[in-house]
């Protein structure tokens, strides 16, 4: 029996609460998947394996937000202070969207799409529980 843990959504976002960036990979062909899959899209392969992703990346599409959902709200975001959500192409292929943080979200116009990017786990308290929430920054 294999030890490793299911290659759900809810292990994936265990892991992040961990603050661990993991994705499955495909032990036939090699295909990396953020956030996790149990089949391989590329050859049906079911032979996954966890991997610890590098966290690393560039900046491939973000928009600024101002208007955002009730979380980002409740976060203080507003029109006056808008938030980046953003695409990143990982260094291992796969693209992820989080948060882009550390940047000036209030000035767009300066925000580079190829910007080297690195992995940050943003942590909000909710009525005394700690939320992580997969988020990325300049590197
Ligand atoms: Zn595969």
């Amino acid at each position: 029996m294999s030890e490793e843990k299911d290659f759900t959504i809810e292990n994936y976002l265990q892991y992040l609460r961990e603050k661990k960036f993991m994705g499955s990979k495909c032990k036939d062909c090699g295909e990396i998947y953020v956030p996790v899959r149990k089949i391989c899209t590329k050859c049906n392969s079911v032979n996954m394996e966890w991997v610890t992703m590098s966290g690393k990346g560039k900046l491939a599409a973000f928009t600024s937000i101002t208007v955002g959902t009730p979380f980002f709200v409740a976060k203080g975001y507003d029109r006056n202070n808008p938030y980046c959500f953003s695409v990143i192409h990982l260094d291992e292929g796969p693209m992820v969207s989080a948060q882009l943080v550390g940047v000036e979200e209030s000035k767009p116009e300066q925000i580079e799409i190829g910007t080297p990017l690195e992995v940050t786990f943003l942590e909000t308290e909710i009525k005394g529980d700690t939320r992580v929430d997969l988020g990325f920054k300049p590197a």
